[in-house]
């Protein structure tokens, strides 16, 4: 044996990983059985949150149901709310303490999301359903792992049954607290269904 290569494991653990408890839908029609998941540091453009409440809509029934392309084993949840515990390289729309609602990622750069536009965004499938970080350096991977195997989360860009989550600052909405009245409740979920 060489060097250990503690670029990769300490502990039996992926580096840069911290312990979370979350609702894991095994595989389609499965029940939701909380377990303990790895959870990476937050990336480039990424914030950590606590995770301190989340609502429960048919929206994730239907997930665990197959009605969306979401992949299992899944990791769902979508409408939570939380605090900021650290963010990543290039984020300062929040910062650690930051009390926030969760909304949608968007991509940025498509017709609509230029147009001013985010919940309309071309890319809405990937950001929400394909169960990955859908773009940035990491395009493709999941921050989720369980015994050092991928797991399936990201779900509306925070996967919100679980006590932590990581989502893409373009979901990260604005101090809570001092945010006023209709501008704390960032899109989500019913405000985008009732627009449409
Ligand atoms: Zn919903
Ligand atoms: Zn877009």
């Amino acid at each position: 044996m060489g060097v250990e290569d503690t670029s990769i494991r300490r502990g039996g653990y992926p580096m840069n990983t911290i312990p979370i408890r979350a609702l894991v839908v095994e595989e389609k029609d499965g029940t939701f059985q909380e377990q303990e998941l790895r959870l990476e540091e937050p990336a480039r453009g990424e914030a950590l949150v606590r995770v301190v409440a989340t609502g429960v809509c048919h929206t994730d029934q239907i997930t665990r149901h197959g009605d969306m392309p979401m992949p299992f084993p899944a990791v769902l949840g979508h409408e939570g709310a939380g605090i900021v515990e650290r963010v990543g390289e290039g984020v300062t729309e929040v910062t650690a303490g930051d009390k926030v609602i969760i909304g949608w990622p968007w991509c940025g750069e498509c017709r609509n999301c230029l147009d001013g536009q985010p919940r309309y965004c071309l890319r809405t499938g990937d950001a929400l359903v394909s169960g990955r970080r859908f773009k940035g350096e990491r395009a493709g991977t999941t921050a989720y792992s369980r015994d050092g195997k991928p797991i399936n989360g990201h779900f509306f860009g925070q996967s919100s049954f679980a006590t932590y989550c990581q989502h893409a600052r373009e979901g990260a909405s604005g101090d809570a607290d001092r945010a006023p009245g209709p501008a704390r409740l960032r899109p989500g979920n019913g405000c985008r269904r009732g627009a449409q």
